[in-house]
């Protein structure tokens, strides 16, 4: 059974549809990937899975529960945890304030707050440093720690790497590795497609709102992928 069942799934910016009609079937386990340019609505569709955006038609349903009308805390504490673009940690709180907010909405499991600070050392000596004085690879393992310690069944990812440092993106990634390695059930955006056939073992190609393609990364490759960036049939 999947985890995650999506139909139909409509989201809007005022008159501007950006998500239109988008299936989606996420197993537990499973990592998948969407991909598309900029404005193709992946960020829309992460949010509105999450339910920080509303869907504006369609349903969502989480193991087994629909959950297209539930508002975003509760989706959290049932276990869809979205690490978002731009990372929006609080940023005149400190590292370790930004970690407890979460701690509101975890589930048991084994991310906690030392767990998390061991999979990502760098977290470590800043737990007292207000997170805006961070850099931009340490904000972000601190985004991603404060949705691992909710303990979340699916892991929403979106663009993780943008705006740091090649060193920085390596930093992210060697530990999202565990993450990775542990199982989690995650979907991830990301716009390095190397990145992406690495984590990912399945991509959904978006476009303008649209799914136009989807396949197993061992399936298909990087030209097709980049061919559906564009709306070119191949
Ligand atoms: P990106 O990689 O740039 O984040 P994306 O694939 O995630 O792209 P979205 O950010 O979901 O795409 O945007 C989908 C469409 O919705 C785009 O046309 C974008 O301009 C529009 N859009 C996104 N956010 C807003 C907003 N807050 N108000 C109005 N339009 C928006």
């Amino acid at each position: 059974m999947s985890i995650l069942k999506v139909r139909g799934l409509e989201a809007r910016h005022g008159l501007l549809q950006a998500v239109r009609g988008v299936d989606l079937d996420l197993r537990e386990g499973e990592r998948l990937a969407l991909v598309g340019a900029n404005g193709a609505g992946k960020t829309t569709l992460l949010r509105t899975l999450a339910g920080i955006h509303p869907a504006s038609a369609g349903m969502i349903e989480f193991d087994g529960t629909d959950v297209t009308s539930v508002p975003a805390y509760r989706r959290a504490a049932m276990g869809i945890a979205l690490v978002p673009e731009g990372r929006r940690l609080f940023a005149s709180m400190t590292v370790a304030e930004n970690l407890q907010v979460a701690l509101s909405t975890r589930r048991t499991g084994r991310w906690n707050l030392d767990s998390v600070v061991e999979a990502f050392p760098q977290i470590k000596p800043k737990l007292k440093a207000l997170a805006g004085s961070l850099s931009g690879g340490q904000q972000q393992a601190v985004a991603i720690g404060r949705a691992l310690i909710t303990n979340p069944r699916v892991l929403l990812l979106d663009e993780v790497s943008l705006g740091l440092s090649p060193a920085a993106v390596q930093g992210v990634y060697d530990s999202l590795a565990t993450v990775v390695a542990e199982g989690t059930t995650l979907i991830l955006v990301e716009q390095d497609l190397q990145r992406t056939f690495d984590v990912a073992g399945r991509l959904l190609c978006m476009l303008e709102g649209v799914v136009v393609a989807s396949g197993h990364t061992d399936e298909m490759t990087r030209d097709e992928v980049m061919a559906h960036y564009f709306g070119h049939h191949v």
